[in-house]
């Protein structure tokens, strides 16, 4: 059977690539191929950003409540097709139908937030700073923007920065990961009937050349990336090398303490969700369960029993808890941590390595793996697996937990699991991360509020989200007058 390839959207019409290279979508719970995409050309970059760069007279004189017109008419076509575009989801990055679901859900939040566009783009400004003399603040888009996704939330991660971006009057071209281009090419579809002006929204397909091009364009004036830490490390030096701004969140390796007072009837499914969820491919998983003294016991016992009841399928299937990794090579990488972890000496409590899954044979599934007495020098301690491969770390006090978070160059999220309001308190007030859990697995911000990392987390001064989108995407004026 032939598969289709993923076109490009550019000046409000869908354009073919021109490009011979082209690269084959998976679906990772059965390993069909179910679409095409190409890796389009420098020169089909140079068109998107002409195009882009030529509507943005018109759309910064587009007043915003008429923008912000745009974005409501979007919310309700997303609602409209939010299970078609959850299924997308799920067919291409392998998630369960529930955790698209909860993508789709995080998706429209952001636009929701956006269309509030007209309060949050306000200045202000102060009379008689002399006599006579008047002073404002107004805030202004910029231009074009680009953004450089990762494949692990193909619907929503764009969606963190396209509202406030063109919201705010810029225009911007989206680069979905070229492993799952099919959700933003299907949100692409149903945004068509907004009918937004040609240009101000554009998609080109591709990998590492159309991003070095965005970076490299005179006409891009800023790039929000959601990469690995080499890959944000690489576009945040070009992009401001080349005078852009840029916000680039990175990759992750995020620890959960329990304290010894924890409840762990709560505490127990919370660390499941975390370090199993999306099948461990969240830059906001827990990748170490770090337990405080007395509760070592207990909790390890209730957690792998926990884990291994999870159920492990296709994730097209209703009562699927957790799905496939990406592909085959992510398979394969994560089976290497495995074997490393042996190495090291940590001992494999419950080894994922086997699962079968009926029907799905060449799926890339691996199954829940818990490694035990994991000491913070092991590799599997310290870099990020991006699958389901967890670690149990005893410590003897909260000192010593946050210490070895610490120690690590990552900076995304940890949380604690407590009834102690001053050791939660110690926590959130000394641990260097951006988000932070009290008993909560997945610290993940809503639309209102910035979302980013630290240390090798993030590069770059504003977050994505909330007011720091705001601000990233434009730029303060100050205006003083007398007449
Ligand atoms: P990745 O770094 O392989 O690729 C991400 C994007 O960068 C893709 O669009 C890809 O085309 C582009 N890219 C890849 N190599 C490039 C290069 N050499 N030059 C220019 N562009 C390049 O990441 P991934 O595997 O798709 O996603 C997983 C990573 O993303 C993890 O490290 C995860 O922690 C991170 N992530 C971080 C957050 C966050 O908020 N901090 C959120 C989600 C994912």
């Amino acid at each position: 059977m032939s598969v289709g390839t993923v076109k490009n959207y550019v000046g409000g019409e869908w354009r073919e690539s021109k490009t011979r290279e082209v690269m084959e979508v998976h679906n990772p719970a059965t390993d069909e191929v179910i679409a095409m995409v190409p890796l389009s050309t420098r020169e089909e970059v140079d068109e998107a950003v002409g195009v882009a760069h030529g509507a943005f007279a018109d759309w910064r004189r587009t007043p915003p409540s008429a923008r912000a017109q745009y974005l409501f008419r979007l919310k309700g076509l997303m609602e409209e097709h939010f299970e078609d575009l959850a299924r997308t989801v799920t067919r291409e990055e392998g998630k369960t139908l529930d955790e698209a679901r909860g993508e789709m859900r995080r998706t429209i939040e952001n636009i929701d937030v956006a269309a509030g566009i007209p309060s949050l783009m306000m200045g202000y400004n102060l009379e008689d700073i002399a006599t006579g003399i008047d002073e404002e603040l107004v805030r202004q888009p910029l231009g074009v923007f680009a953004m450089i996704p990762p494949f692990n939330f193909p619907a929503m991660v764009p969606w963190w920065f396209i509202p406030t971006a063109i919201a705010t009057g810029n225009t911007y071209i989206v680069k979905p990961s070229e492993r799952v281009p099919c959700s933003q090419n299907r949100i692409f579809e149903v945004l068509e009937d907004i009918e937004l002006p040609p240009g101000v929204l554009n998609l080109v397909n591709g990998s590492k050349a159309v991003v070095d091009r965005l970076l490299e364009h005179p006409d891009v004036v800023g790039v929000s990336s959601v990469t690995s830490t080499p890959v944000a490390k690489h576009i945040y030096r070009k992009a401001t090398e080349h005078g852009k701004r840029a916000q680039c969140q990175a990759g992750a390796f995020n620890f959960l303490v329990v304290m010894p007072d924890a409840d762990l009837d709560r505490t127990i499914p919370a660390l499941i969700t975390s370090c199993f969820g999306c099948a461990g491919e969240r830059c906001l998983s827990g990748s170490v369960v770090v337990p405080v003294g007395d509760t070592y016991e207990p909790l390890k016992q209730r957690f792998v029993e926990a884990a291994a009841r999870l159920k492990v399928g296709d994730p097209s299937d209703e009562g699927v808890q957790m799905g496939p990794v990406i592909s085959q090579h992510a398979k394969e990488r994560i089976l290497a941590y495995i074997e490393r972890g042996l190495q090291e000496g940590a001992e494999l409590i419950l080894d994922g390595r086997e699962v079968k899954v009926h029907g799905s044979d060449k799926g890339y599934f691996v199954g829940p793996t818990l490694f035990d007495r994991v000491r913070p020098e092991m590799s599997i301690a310290r870099e990020e697996i991006f699958g389901p491969v967890r670690c149990i770390m005893r410590v003897d006090s909260l000192d010593q937990a946050i210490n070895i978070i610490h120690d690590i160059p990552y900076g995304n999220a940890a949380s604690i699991f407590t009834a102690s309001g001053r050791a939660a308190r110690e926590f959130k007030y000394r641990v260097m991360c951006g988000n932070i859990g009290i008993n909560i697995g997945v610290p993940a911000p809503v639309a209102h509020f910035p979302f980013g990392g630290r240390k090798e987390s993030f590069f770059g001064d504003l977050h994505g989200q909330g007011l720091d989108g705001v601000d990233f995407f434009t730029e303060k004026k100050v205006v003083i007058s007398r007449w």
